[in-house]
């Protein structure tokens, strides 16, 4: 059984109080409570300050290119079954250049977690509006307030039809490890945006904002996340501030419909060097 410490990889070099760093500790949890080892995990990783979760984690990773973990990651996941399969980036990377990618990720259901560090900001550029900055939002590049309405990522993520839907908050690690748990236990495409404050250039949607605007579902007594009417209903009435599970579906994952799908991973099969083929190249 593995140890916390052996899935820790470089030392962060996040600004202090940084949401990323509860969500990081949260997907290395997970992993532990799945009871999986580094050398059973991938994790891929878009460009922003939550990209470098791929460098800050000891397993398999490939930090990408802007807005593109996702087709590496279904990818990564396609050829070899046998890992554990998480995509990881922010608002700006998932749902900005990477939205079309999103989208169809979602829709084909492949079986990966897809873990959004969603700050409302571009961070590591220093601060100017991300896709899903509340209209009005003021930056430096929008001094009189974002013009354009913001992206809603659960509304996107249902519209697109993500078979596993949830959300977290970087101030309750208990409850974040516990989401991304269950989305990685989810066999299909799971999103768990997380509200993963930037402290340094978001001042509007901080810990404090959160804690006191956000409800968790498990409250809602009659809630069903099965039921994709009331999950759209739910998010629309709370304007996307909710905790928890917002919707699942038991639906065949992409794999199960390829009819020559290798029982062993690929890439394991390409390790079989065939010498006569060799031959033929030389
Ligand atoms: Fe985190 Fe913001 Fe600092 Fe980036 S700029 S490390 S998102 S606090
Ligand atoms: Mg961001």
């Amino acid at each position: 059984m593995a140890k916390l410490k052996e899935f820790k990889g470089d030392t962060p070099t996040w600004c202090p109080g940084c949401g990323h760093y509860s969500v990081m500790a949260g997907i290395q949890r997970a992993c532990l409570g799945l009871g999986l080892e580094p050398h059973q995990v991938a994790v891929i990783t878009g460009i922003g300050c939550s990209g470098k979760v791929s460098e800050y984690m000891r397993c398999y990773g490939f930090h990408t290119l802007h807005g593109r973990s996702l087709p590496v990651a279904q990818a990564v996941k396609l050829v070899n079954r046998n890992l554990k399969v998480i995509a990881a980036g922010g608002d700006g990377d998932g749902y900005g250049i990477g939205a079309g990618h999103f989208v169809h990720a979602a829709r084909r259901n492949v079986d990966i977690t897809y873990v959004v560090m969603d700050n409302q900001i571009y961070g590591l550029t220093k601060g100017q509006t991300s896709p899903t900055s509340r209209q009005g939002f003021v930056t430096k590049t929008s001094p009189e307030g974002a013009g354009e309405r913001e992206v809603k990522p659960l509304e996107l993520a249902l519209g697109a039809g993500a078979s596993f839907v949830a959300q977290a908050f970087a101030g309750d690690i208990k409850r974040l490890t516990e989401l991304i748990q269950q989305g990685m236990e989810h066999e299909g495409f799971a999103l768990i945006n997380v509200f993963s404050p930037c402290v340094t250039y978001n001042k509007v949607n901080t810990y404090d904002y959160f804690k006191e605007h956000l409800l968790d579902l498990k409250q809602m007594e009659d809630y069903d996340p099965h039921d994709l009417a009331q999950a759209y209903a739910t998010v629309l009435e709370r304007q996307g501030l909710v905790q928890g599970i917002i919707y699942k579906e038991d639906r065949p994952a992409y794999h199960t419909f390829l009819t020559d799908y290798p029982d062993q991973p690929i890439a394991e099969q390409n390790l079989v060097r065939d010498d006569a083929r060799l031959q033929q190249l030389w």
